[in-house]
């Protein structure tokens, strides 16, 4: 079984290269979230739990989700592989799947991290503003206004919420960015990392991706 771990922070298209990485070695991508969903709406045991603990606004223990990834694994489609998409967060859950996974004899064959700079990735999580009359959305890359600070629509002013300002943002990714180099930490020891440059165009960094995939003995 090759299992793929796909790194990147939000904002660096790891869930744009996360489908056409899947499409190209014909095996699922396996996120957590929807593992938890899933579970949650099927009310199996682990679904039960799961919920249990974010009812109470509680993370899930990594025993969980670790539980239920492997109950994903055994499925028959997963037989060839998978993708890990916002797996793992940390390095215990790092650490954790290594172990699960050698127990089936299996192992991550490589991980791949979609690499952008910090400051772009706030460039790209903060530029959102919206109107005050409508909440149009405006992106002041990928779709500016015609005239800046108003609406294309009905002319009223645009503001940032809180939320998208960048001040937020930054605070919010260097907490996420510290997680996320431990895990960089641990594939690099493991000499499991290999990184693509995730400033190029989507095809550009998709190309990227499938060589180092390619290059890693993952077979389509
Ligand atoms: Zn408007």
């Amino acid at each position: 079984m090759k299992v793929v771990v796909l790194l990147g922070a939000p904002g660096a298209g790891k869930g744009t290269q996360a489908p056409l990485l899947a499409d190209r070695l014909r095996i699922p991508v396996v996120a957590t979230g929807d593992l938890f969903r899933a579970a949650v709406r099927d009310q199996t045991p682990l679904g039960t739990q799961a919920k249990g603990y974010m009812d109470a606004g509680q993370l899930v223990p990594d025993e969980i989700t670790i539980a239920l990834l492997l109950d994903r694994l055994s499925q028959p489609d997963a037989a060839r592989g998978v993708i890990l998409d916002g797996f793992p967060r940390t390095r215990v859950q790092a650490q954790a799947l290594d172990s699960a996974l050698a127990e089936r004899d299996a192992s991550v064959a490589v991980a791949v991290l979609v690499e952008v700079p910090a400051e772009e990735l706030v460039r790209r999580l903060s530029g959102r503003w919206i109107c005050r009359a409508a909440g149009h959305p405006y992106h002041e890359v990928s779709s500016p206004p015609r005239v800046a600070g108003r609406c294309d629509i009905d002319g009223s002013e645009l503001y940032q919420r809180p939320d998208d300002q960048p001040e937020t943002i930054r605070a919010r990714m260097a907490q996420q960015l510290g997680a996320l180099d431990e895990v960089i930490a641990h594939y690099r020891e493991a000499d499991l990392l290999r990184a693509v440059d995730g400033l190029q165009p989507v095809d550009t960094v998709a190309a990227a991706v499938a060589t180092v995939v390619d290059a890693a003995g993952i077979d389509r």
